[in-house]
């Protein structure tokens, strides 16, 4: 959305236009709850796809704590944990709840923060590459390492994948990856939990 001034009758009328120059990375099944913890791309590159799990406080699900985390809103004083990751910045592009729903807290054009200190071999360039939110879509699944991630969470992340493999060509599905694998002595998400042969077997069999 871009706010435009009109001049009417030397009376400023202030209205609101979908810009979709702009906004072409908003996924529109998504709730839109802008993050404050974004940048711009610095090369125009979207390539990767990083799948997240995240749960605040961890094994808990359900409540606004993610979305407080993301938008600089958590509380420290409401639970131990949250003291600890109050003052982080962070965002994900996405987070795809229990039920399914999704909600996107970052254009896809953008880049939103939330891969940190990783590295990924690239395969078309035949090379490790470092800065992964400079060209990475981050996806956050409401789950843990132990509880298994529900139907509606796999039919929401293939819908949006399909989604960016449809609007970014060079995001192809043999550039998705899990952060445990680029971050691998920091992160262990999404965990073993997560059924990459399921997932897998669902985009491809809703691509063809
Ligand atoms: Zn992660």
């Amino acid at each position: 959305m871009r706010i435009i001034v009109k001049e009417r009758d030397n009376v400023e009328e202030h209205v609101c236009v979908i810009d979709k120059e702009a906004h072409h990375g908003c996924w529109m099944p998504a709730r839109q709850v802008p993050s404050p913890n974004c940048d711009a791309r610095p090369a125009n590159e979207v390539s990767l796809l990083l799948i997240h799990a995240i749960s605040l406080p961890p094994g808990q699900f359900g409540g606004s704590a993610i979305e407080a985390l993301f938008t600089n809103q958590l509380n420290p004083d409401e639970h131990p944990f949250f003291a600890e990751v109050a003052h982080l910045r962070v965002s994900a592009h996405f987070l795809i709840r229990r039920d399914g729903q999704c909600i996107q807290f970052v254009d896809a054009g953008q880049r939103a923060w939330h891969a940190g200190r990783s590295r990924w071999w690239d395969p078309g360039r035949r090379a490790w590459r470092t800065a992964l939110n400079d060209f990475s879509v981050g996806i956050e699944l409401e789950g843990d390492d132990k509880t298994p991630f529900a139907k509606a969470q796999y039919r929401a992340l293939v819908d949006a994948t399909q989604w960016l493999m449809a609007r970014y060509p060079q995001l192809t599905s043999s550039r998705i990856t899990s952060h445990a694998k680029v971050a691998p002595l920091r992160k262990t998400d999404p965990g073993p939990a997560f059924d990459w042969a399921y997932f897998y077997q669902r985009l491809v069999g809703q691509s063809s």
